[in-house]
């Protein structure tokens, strides 16, 4: 199973994500996970994203294209996969099926996580003030500005992934304001549906 769950940023694909791996022990591939990794490693990628993701704008599709092509060779990745924060563009999502095609493989299902943009807000201050508490750094990249930046990117790039997917019939739609367990229900029978 190959699945894509997509949604503006706080929208909770990473929690989302985090709950099918350990039910169903598929990999998550969050590209927004591997960037910030590069960059806390001070690897030459994570320099040249750094700056890039702390205005919210997007890394360049060929070094998103790249790190995912790289890791869906893994050993890992042989029963399928659950992608996180990518595809978010068109042109992720055209390099992501040629490269599951050439692997014999494809995308079964896309979800997109649906939330409003002041819930979105409250939840970006929210998870701000959480990791002050816990003595954590905030991510750089959740402050107010740049979260209005982060969302008029996703209308403006990732939104066209719901017509996109919807043509191929893989579209599904979950209402991600519901609560957590919810949530997590909603996709499950999703998934179950589509095994
Ligand atoms: P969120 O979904 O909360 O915005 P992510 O962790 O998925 O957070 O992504 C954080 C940032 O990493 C994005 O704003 C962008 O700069 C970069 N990024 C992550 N995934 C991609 C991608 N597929 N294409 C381009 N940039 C990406």
């Amino acid at each position: 199973m190959n699945l894509v769950l997509f949604g503006p940023p706080g929208a909770g694909k990473g929690t989302q994500a985090k709950l099918l791996t350990e039910q169903r022990g598929l990999p998550q591939l969050s590209t927004g996970d591997m960037l910030r990794a590069a960059i806390a490693a001070e690897t030459a990628l994570g320099l040249e994203c750094k700056a890039i993701m702390v205005r919210g704008d997007l890394v360049s599709d060929a070094i998103v294209i790249g790190i995912i092509a790289e890791r869906l060779g893994g050993p890992d990745c042989a029963g399928g996969a659950i992608f996180d924060g990518f595809p978010r563009t068109i042109a992720q999502a055209e390099a992501l099926d040629r490269l599951l095609n050439s692997l014999g493989k494809q995308i079964d299902l896309a979800i997109e996580l649906k939330v409003n943009d002041e819930v979105l807000i409250a939840r970006s201050e929210n998870r701000v003030k959480e990791m002050i508490a816990a003595g954590q750094a905030p991510r750089a990249d959740d402050t107010p500005e740049t979260l209005r930046n982060r969302l008029d990117v996703y209308y403006r790039n990732t939104a066209p992934l719901i017509a996109y997917y919807r043509n191929q019939g893989k579209l599904e739609t979950v209402d991600g304001m519901a609560p957590i367990p919810e949530v997590a229900k909603s996709i499950a029978a999703l998934l179950d549906g589509a095994a």
